[in-house]
Parts: C-alpha cells; sequence; structure tokens
C-alpha cells in the first residue's frame, strides 16, 4: 500500500528543499507540484499566449515528469528538458496565473494523483491535502514569514548565479500569496487535519527534524507513516 505525505504552503516556506529531503529519508519520490504549472506557464512564455489562451491548448501539451539516475525530479515539455528554464522569475508569475484557472487544475489533477498512485510520495504544492491528496496520511502545512521566505530565495537564486533584488523578490512573493490565496479554484489554505509548521526561526536541520517528528506521530498525535 502506497502512503503519501501532502506539503503544502507558500512560496519560499522550504517546501522543495525540506520535501526533496523528507522524500529521500523515507525513501518515497519527490513530487514538486509546481513545476508542472511552472511548466504550463512557460509554455504561454513561449508562444506569446495570455494565459487563458492555453485551456483549449491542454490536452496537445506533451508534458512529462522524469526522474534522473540521482533521484531528481526533471519536467519535459514536447520533448524538450525544461527544468531549468521553468525557474526564472516570469515563469513563477506566470505559473501563478495559470494555476488560476480551474480548466488547467482540473487538467492536472490527474496527473498528480497517478503519482501517488504508483509511488509512496512527498508531494508539495499549494492544495495537496485540500484537493490533490485529501486522505493523505500525513499533511503538514509549511509556513514562514515573507521576509524571512524573500531571504532564502534571494540566496537560492544567487546560488545558481541569478542576483536579484531582495525588494523585488519580497514584493513577488507578497504578490504570489495574494493570488494564490484568493483565487477561487483550489486557494492556497491549511487543510483542516494539517499540522502548521512555522520554519521562521529554524534553519533546515531544525525544520526537518520537526518534519520527521511529525510523519512518525510524535507530533499532534497522527498516524506512523
Ligand atoms: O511551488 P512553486 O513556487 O514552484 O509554484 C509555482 C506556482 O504554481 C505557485 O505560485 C502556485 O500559483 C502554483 N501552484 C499551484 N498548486 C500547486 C503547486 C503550484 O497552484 N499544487
Amino acid at each position: 500500500m502506497n502512503k503519501s505525505v501532502a506539503i503544502d504552503g507558500p512560496a519560499g516556506a522550504g517546501k522543495s528543499t525540506l520535501a526533496r529531503r523528507l522524500a529521500q529519508r523515507l525513501g518515497f519520490l519527490y513530487v514538486d507540484t509546481g513545476a508542472i504549472y511552472r511548466t504550463v506557464g512557460l509554455y504561454t512564455l513561449r508562444n506569446r499566449l495570455a494565459p487563458e489562451e492555453v485551456v483549449p491548448m491542454l490536452e496537445k501539451l506533451d508534458i512529462r515528469m522524469e526522474y534522473d539516475s540521482g533521484g531528481v525530479q526533471r519536467m519535459r515539455l514536447n520533448g524538450e528538458d525544461v527544468s531549468e528554464a521553468i525557474r526564472v522569475h516570469e515563469v513563477s508569475q506566470r505559473a501563478s496565473q495559470v494555476a488560476a484557472l480551474p480548466e488547467v487544475r482540473a487538467f492536472l489533477l490527474d496527473f498528480q494523483r497517478r503519482q501517488a498512485r504508483e509511488h509512496s510520495v512527498v508531494m508539495d504544492g499549494r492544495d495537496i491535502g485540500t484537493v490533490v491528496l485529501p486522505d493523505a496520511d500525513v499533511k503538514i502545512f509549511l509556513t514562514a514569514s515573507p521576509e524571512v521566505r524573500a531571504k532564502r530565495r534571494l540566496l537560492e537564486l544567487e546560488q545558481r548565479g541569478q542576483p536579484a533584488q531582495y525588494e523585488q523578490i519580497l514584493q513577488d512573493i507578497q504578490d504570489r500569496d495574494r493570488q494564490d490565496r484568493n483565487r477561487a479554484a483550489a486557494p492556497l489554505r491549511q487543510a483542516e487535519d494539517a499540522v502548521r509548521l512555522d520554519t521562521s526561526g529554524l534553519d533546515l536541520e531544525q525544520s526537518l527534524t520537526q518534519m520527521l517528528e511529525i510523519v512518525s506521530g510524535r507530533q499532534n498525535g497522527r498516524q506512523e507513516v
């Protein structure tokens, strides 16, 4: 029987790094669902489409998720590896816009659920615990203050050789939070049965320790995975 851990939270809360590390520790597959929305967003930017113009084209898009020999998730769009191309600033904003379209969300729902049917997963996103995997074995809502999240994102971009301005990143995070929380289709919110973890004052190792405790049921009396 496959197990699932759902991790949701706002941009820059540390979801992807922590979810990847947690998956390694548990021996589960890590599924980064934001990368799928980013891939759709990239398609619209490259083809000079307004976000909603992608809707009639969804069936024709060939979006694939693969894992390299090191277990790292890669995204392919119509055959091309776009794993790096989807990480730039314009694509973050555009991903958030296409993600607000109910047709896009409905189209990607089964794609995401299939991963959890076929593997034990740690899946991160915005609506994993509420919509994609409402029966997940463990749900964690990861959050941190906007300022802390902006600093982390800045560091991450610098490490990738993409220096950016703190003010711009903070603004970007606040805009995306607003858009993700206020959209009608699957808005970002904490599932009722999710454990909330604020990582503002925690480093990576401390956050991971807390997450492992949540998963093993040592916090909030949850079931052991
Ligand atoms: O997680 P990441 O920042 O890569 O996600 C990019 C955008 O995709 C988010 O701002 C959000 O709008 C959207 N998204 C979503 N639902 C998910 C994952 C991502 O709406 N499950």
